[in-house]
């Protein structure tokens, strides 16, 4: 008989966020049987629909368990409710989904291997050692899913047939593999095969067993990760690793560790309680931390820090158990600069050329990811990378920004669609200038497209002529708009915030297309989400040889000491100019005269490399940013004193070189030097803020840019303007770095458009 009490009210629950693909539905299922609720959960684009009969105060507490209780991996955004007319269901059901609007539900990111998983690995007699286990909490996501709704058969796992054990844990509501899409094991799932020596190994103990003896005899292995291919060597083998360097192209940017456990981890790097606790997260990024005791020289090349991060992958933990190992160098698989290979062809082609062996699957990988990367400061973790485990996340913002796409910069680019009010931001897309990466760009938008069912309605890009992400949106026939690259950097820490009023923006960076044709890099604006006043910055000065700049940094040194000091510092006994041509430096004065090829820069980026360059830290630079991020290196923590400078409409830093200058000739330590300069940019930073705080009445300050990636400066500045009233607000979640620019480019275009200015 059916339950006709009177008392029995039916409601339809509509909850969105990210509640596809972790688990969501068979949560919901076993809570309603809680409750003894009737009615039934379905997947659909836009989130979860509820259909749940039972008495009010039922169906309330079923409501407030679910935000309680919900899986750790889901992030619920909203709960809608509405009462409807009662069916009188005999059962609670889980039903199928179907593909109904253009509104589209979050996307999981790929979650790292759960600690049940691991027990089951070894314990249950058809995942004993089987390196793809998942389940409802953990496993691939995004990199696997094709379209939407998250359906095994959407997924690169469809060509997998499940055995009948996967099938009945993957149906039984009970089980922790109900609707795990990617749910496999040793007798149905995806394997792995090892090519050595131009033979293939297909069984999985003797492959783990000859892959733990290539990489602890110092050669190099090629394996197919979770997002993409990675590149492995013994850590602690110095002569791998520099093999290792050789073949990939890459002279000295540090290459990325893999370490076995947090124990192993602590011999080599300092770590505290919010860095192990990111390091144990489940989106597992690669974690930048004080070196304590020295891997293998070659993996960081002099630099204070290191890349580290724990397993993620179960082959992950089933090497590392049989390795015995503390750490590998675990880095991108990839060509230079080109981006990370997915599929086994191109890896068969490429990277069999720089490994011994090549270790692959038969699973595609459908998106790419990289492995995230940030680094903790004041208690927080801020992303520098944001891959692997964190897109596709959208940004929730109190914006309408549908139909909005953002092209990102030139540089680490990223780009955002917005959809509802989401800001959807792609994963690391890299360095556009490189062919294979512009590839890789327009074809993760069309996936974008695609996935989150998106049609541009307004394009906004960066200012700069130059960018081909905005020559992209020129080729567009859709509406434009163009956003000033600080105003955008600034945005991205606004949006990220939920700030929608008049702040000091403060975006110290390394090059950024300016109003007036300069090159700018060092702003303090009063500015809003619409529009921006450039208050202050650093005086211009030749940046001789454009571009080159920025791979020669002793260009810079030389054009910082002739504006200053004319012809004179030639009298002086310099280290740096004892490694440079000198009729290269005569060409190069002569140019700055001659205003060839040398555009007007007041970026903080080059002030940085020219201190680097003069104190003979870094006069050629290897890879981006290297130059500052060698200076950084050095700090003493110890040292508390800086250099002069003048605040007038412009910042000069002409008593600062003097002073350096005069620390040379005393020989000065360096490293007291570049501790010096460091705390004169604070200073700086601070003097800024403060007169702007004083004229404008505004004490929200922005902090934004490439220079905020330098954790002694963002630290410093951090505390020393709290510590003067000061609401600071910096990016976490959102890179400093050009990795951001599309998130506050497409806030500036929904702030734009709402005000009716496009
Ligand atoms: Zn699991
Ligand atoms: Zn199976
Ligand atoms: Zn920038």
């Amino acid at each position: 008989m059916r339950n006709r009490s009177k008392n029995i009210i039916s409601k339809i629950i509509h909850i969105k966020g990210l509640v596809q693909g972790v688990g969501f539905r068979p949560f919901i299922f076993v809570l309603a049987k809680k409750f003894k609720l009737k009615g039934w959960v379905k997947n659909q684009n836009d989130g979860v629909i509820i259909i749940a009969e039972g008495y009010l105060k039922s169906i309330d507490s079923f409501i407030q368990s679910i935000k309680k209780e919900a899986p750790f991996a889901s992030n619920i955004f909203s709960i809608e409710t509405e009462n409807i007319e009662i069916s009188y269901f005999d059962e609670f059901k889980i039903v199928k989904s179907k593909n109904q609007s253009n509104e589209v539900t979050e996307i999981s990111p790929d979650i790292s291997i759960c600690d049940n998983c691991l027990k089951d690995m070894k314990e249950q007699k058809h995942r004993i050692n089987y390196p793809f286990t998942n389940c409802t909490n953990c496993g691939p996501r995004f990199s696997i899913i094709e379209d939407l709704p998250y359906d095994r058969e959407k997924t690169t796992m469809s060509v997998f047939e499940m055995c009948e054990i996967c099938k009945n844990e993957y149906t039984d509501i009970y089980d922790r593999r109900f609707h795990a899409q990617p749910v496999a094991c040793n007798d149905c799932g995806p394997s792995y095969e090892l090519i050595l020596d131009e033979k293939s190994y297909f069984d999985f103990e003797d492959i783990l067993e000859k892959t733990s003896n290539i990489l602890k005899s110092g050669k190099i292995l090629a394996l197919k990760g979770l997002g993409g291919f990675h590149i492995a060597c013994d850590a602690t083998n110095e002569n791998a690793v520099k093999k290792l360097r050789k073949l990939k192209i890459r002279e000295s940017k540090p290459f990325a560790v893999m370490f076995s456990s947090i124990s192993s981890l602590k011999e080599f790097a300092f770590i505290n309680n919010e860095e192990e606790k990111v390091l144990h997260s489940w989106q597992r990024p690669i974690v930048l931390l004080k070196t304590k005791k020295e891997l293998a020289f070659s993996i960081s090349n002099g630099i204070s820090t290191i890349g580290a991060m724990l397993p993620y992958m179960p082959f992950h933990y089933l090497l590392f158990e049989k390795l015995k190992l503390s750490a590998i160098v675990l880095t991108s698989g990839n060509l230079s600069d080109e981006p990370i290979i997915i599929d086994n062809q191109t890896a068969k082609e490429k990277l069999t050329k720089i490994s011994d062996a090549l270790l692959i699957y038969n699973r595609d990988i459908y998106n790419r990811t990289d492995d995230s990367v940030g680094f903790v400061v004041n208690k927080e973790n801020r992303l520098i990378r944001r891959s692997r485990g964190y897109a596709p996340s959208p940004v929730y913002l109190n914006f309408d920004t549908e139909g909005i796409f953002a092209t990102g910069a030139e540089l680490v680019n990223c780009f955002a669609l917005g959809k509802g009010n989401q800001a959807i931001m792609s994963q690391h897309i890299g360095d556009l200038k490189n062919l294979e990466t512009l590839d890789f760009y327009e074809q993760t938008i069309k996936q974008f497209k695609k996935l989150f069912r998106f049609k541009p309605k307004l394009i906004v890009s960066d200012m700069h002529p130059d960018y081909l992400s905005s020559q992209y949106a020129d080729k567009l026939d859709v509406k434009q708009l163009k956003v000033q690259h600080h105003h955008a950097h600034i945005a991205s820490c606004m949006a990220e915030h939920g700030i929608d009023e008049k702040v000091i923006g403060v975006s110290f960076d390394g090059t950024g297309y300016g109003d007036d044709g300069n090159i700018w890099g060092a702003e303090f604006f009063v500015n809003d989400l619409n529009e921006y006043d450039r208050k202050l910055h650093f005086e211009y000065i030749p940046m001789p040889g454009g571009d080159k700049v920025t791979k020669e940094p002793w260009r810079m040194a030389i054009s910082y000491l002739y504006s200053y000091l004319g012809k004179s510092f030639f009298d002086k006994e310099l280290e740096f100019l004892k490694n440079i041509d000198k009729n290269k430096v005569e060409f190069l004065l002569k140019a700055i005269d001659k205003k060839l090829n040398c555009p007007l820069s007041s970026s903080a980026g080059r002030l940085f490399d020219a201190v680097s360059a003069l104190l003979n830290i870094c006069t050629y630079s290897n890879f981006h940013a290297e130059a500052p991020m060698r200076l950084e290196s050095i700090i003493d923590d110890k040292v508390t004193t800086d250099y002069s400078f003048d605040i007038n409409k412009e910042i000069s830093f002409k008593s600062t070189f003097l002073e350096i200058l005069n620390d040379l000739e005393d020989k000065i330590p360096i490293s007291i030097i570049a501790t010096k300069f460091h705390n004169t940019i604070i200073k700086v930073i601070f003097a800024g803020a403060k007169e702007i705080r004083i004229r404008e009445n505004i004490n929200k300050i922005v902090l934004s840019g490439g220079t905020f990636q330098n954790r002694f400066i963002l630290e410093k500045v951090e505390n020393l303007l709290k510590a003067n009233g000061f609401d600071v607000f910096s990016n976490n979640k959102i890179p400093s770095n050009d990795g951001g620019i599309a998130l506050g480019q497409l806030v500036i275009a929904a702030k734009r458009r709402e005000l009716k200015c496009v």
